[in-house]
């Protein structure tokens, strides 16, 4: 599981608490007063026990260094707060043993829903992202106060017994791009021109946020991964699209559309595109080009592709052609991981060598295409990325 930790030169002194007011530097090299240093070194302590699972004060005070006192009042203030807990004891070699603490991951709870357009699907995630609870329901979208209703009672079911001060909030997921002032810009998928998000909202028991379904579930990928700050998504669903995340942060372009790798042009004047152009992305590897014929199927074409059976060979095969492509000219552009999801995603793994080879073929720079990785979420990474926007921002506050 991929946490940012904030300093990664080095570790914040902590001599603060004897002069609060005092102006410091730490080794970020930016200059914060005694109380922000304070609650950074608060929210060090947390994230290291976070990632530890289970860890004693010794261990903290030697890997964050900072003195055991500090270490015990950040601690006991946690777990005041309902966010640490102690945990038994380590066996000592000598001397007391040295007593664990540990992370109450559900201290609080964050919902996702991921709208498409013949399902909801519904998380609530605790702090690390996992998935306490799910629901996965045939609803086809309309765009009708019914259909809102029961998106919040969908919410509410899946929010059970959790306590209101447990809960951060619900993110909603929808395959469309957002407004620079808010609200929706529009949907092709669900054929929605300009709505307020309150529309969508509306009926959810909790505050709420909308985000688009492929920058959830590029957020939920990159948050998956340990130690990795930047990647590219590229989501194979109905449609083709994506997410950019640079440093830890989505890149959503000035009109809130980068990443619609779909419409990228593959083929000058080639196949139609959804979208009125011609030889877009999409009309190449959006996952229909795979089940169509199959009755819909991404699961009867992949049978079909491994019991050998020569049309669905020749398809995948042109498949991969295009997606090397697509992959070569996204890792030219970012230099970075490039993660492939989306419906297809999830078949991906067997075949990621394959891709590798083909993507190798095309790479300027002679790179094995091991920049080239399966989605984690084989499922409802939108869903849960959609929970992030109210996880990660607690996190960050702590
Ligand atoms: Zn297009």
């Amino acid at each position: 599981m991929k946490r940012n930790i904030d300093f990664p030169g080095g570790w914040i002194p902590d001599e603060e608490e004897a002069c609060p007011a005092r102006q410091e530097e730490d080794v970020s090299g930016m200059v914060r007063n005694g109380m922000e240093l304070r609650r950074l070194n608060r929210n060090r302590i947390f994230r290291a026990v976070y990632e530890s699972g289970r860890v004693s004060q010794q261990e903290l005070a030697f890997r964050l260094g900072l003195s055991l006192p500090t270490i015990a009042q950040n601690l006991r203030i946690l777990c005041e707060e309902g966010l640490l807990k102690e945990d038994g004891s380590f066996a000592s070699t000598g001397g007391r043993p040295a007593r664990g603490v540990s992370c109450i991951r559900d201290a609080r709870l964050a919902v996702g829903l991921d709208v498409t357009r013949g399902h909801v699907s519904a998380v609530l995630t605790d702090l690390s992202g996992e998935i306490v609870r799910g629901i996965r329901r045939a609803v086809p979208f309309s765009d009708t106060e019914a259909y809102y209703r029961e998106l919040g009672e969908i919410a509410r079911k899946v929010i059970g017994e959790t306590p209101p001060e447990r809960l951060l909030g619900a993110g909603v997921s929808f395959p469309g791009i957002l407004a620079a002032e808010g609200g929706i810009r529009s949907s092709h998928v669900l054929g929605l021109g300009a709505r307020q998000e309150e529309d969508f909202t509306r009926f959810l028991p909790c505050r709420a946020m909308l985000c688009n379904d492929a920058s959830a579930a590029g957020r939920a990928e990159l948050w998956g991964r340990e130690g990795e700050n930047s990647a590219v998504y590229l989501s194979l669903s109905n449609s083709v699209g994506g997410a950019i995340l640079l440093g830890g942060s989505l890149y959503e372009g000035e009109n809130l559309r980068a990443a619609e790798f779909g419409h990228m042009t593959l083929v000058p004047d080639g196949l139609p595109c959804y979208c009125g152009k011609k030889g877009c992305l999409d009309a190449y590897c959006a996952a229909g080009i795979l089940s169509n014929g199959y009755g819909g199927s991404l699961d009867a074409f992949f049978t079909a592709l491994d019991r050998g059976e020569k049309a669905a060979s020749s398809r995948w095969d042109a498949y991969l052609r295009s997606l090397a492509v697509a992959v070569n000219s996204l890792h030219m552009a970012f230099d970075c991981p490039v993660i492939l999801g989306g419906y297809v995603g999830a078949y991906m793994v067997p075949y990621m060598e394959r891709l590798r080879a083909m993507a190798s073929a095309l790479d300027t720079f002679g790179g094995d295409g091991s920049y080239l990785q399966p989605c984690l979420y084989r499922r409802e990474a939108s869903a849960v990325g959609a929970a992030l926007l109210f996880i990660e921002p607690f996190m960050e506050s702590i």
